[in-house]
């Protein structure tokens, strides 16, 4: 009984609030890779020393455990009490996803910055733009954005939580990234269109409102404390995390071919 506490505790507390695995934000940066304008790619070449996109996604949640990076934790998510409205939100202090979300994209923007600071800048926004995509990245603050919720996955024996069924279980496979970047993609021009078309704001409100389905675990799950989540699950939820991962490379795209579009010489009228 003992063993099976400690190893409750030991699986919720100790990944606090990762973003999507490693496979996941690369599938998200190569999807934005292929949609990069001539431009955009060259200058995030140069940003990056010849780095891909992919090579960089994951950057920081490495640097989260470094004391000189700690404050940065907080910039991956945001949560949403049950009693607050996605209107009444207040940022909370430090910043959240939202906060950084603008300002690394306006870092990048200032060319006047040094490098190293556009760089970081590019990929902070890399991996965030990959982090609000995951829904229990807005999600409730009452459970840490599903890291509170033990789980049972697939009836494998080890308890895992919420917040990793949809870091990177859900999505599990044997397949590269670059092969699942091209199983999910598609996307037709007016679904890429209707996504550009939307802000940070809305990136976050998307997946706040995907939490009320997320936490429909069935009728076989009503009142239990360990919640057992299996194909039935997948099955339903596989598709919307898939999306979610599409939008982001879609949308993570745009905003840099925005960001480093050349800009017509302004002229003075005559
Ligand atoms: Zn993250």
């Amino acid at each position: 009984m003992c063993r099976i506490i400690l190893c409750i505790y030991f699986s919720l507390f100790s990944v606090s609030s990762f973003g999507w695995w490693d496979k996941e934000h690369q599938i998200v940066a190569i999807i934005a890779e292929k949609n990069l304008s001539h431009v955009a790619k060259k200058q995030v070449n140069i940003l990056l020393n010849d780095d891909n996109l992919s090579d960089v996604a994951n950057w920081a949640d490495t640097i989260k455990s470094q004391s000189k990076w700690s404050h940065s934790k907080s910039w991956h998510y945001m949560n949403i009490d049950k009693n607050q409205n996605f209107a009444s939100y207040k940022t909370i202090v430090g910043g959240d996803i939202l906060w950084a979300l603008n300002y690394f994209y306006q870092q990048l923007k200032k060319t006047d910055n040094p490098l190293k600071k556009r760089r970081e800048a590019l990929m902070f926004f890399i991996h965030l733009v990959g982090d609000i995509h995951q829904p229990l990245h807005a999600g409730k603050a009452s459970d840490k954005g599903g890291n509170m919720v033990p789980v049972i996955w697939k009836n494998q024996s080890r308890i895992t939580n919420l917040h990793k069924v949809w870091d990177g279980l859900l999505t599990q496979t044997d397949l590269s990234p670059a092969k699942v970047s091209r199983k999910i993609d598609n996307s037709s021009s007016s679904d890429r269109a209707v996504w550009q078309d939307a802000s940070f704001q809305s990136w976050v409100k998307e997946s706040s409102d995907l939490i009320e389905n997320i936490y429909d675990f069935g009728d076989k799950n009503k009142g239990k404390k360990i919640i057992n989540l299996g194909v039935q699950y997948q099955l339903i939820n596989r598709p919307i995390a898939e999306k979610r991962m599409l939008q982001a490379g879609v949308r993570l795209a745009h905003y840099l071919n925005l960001a480093f579009e050349v800009k017509p010489p302004v002229t003075l009228a005559p």
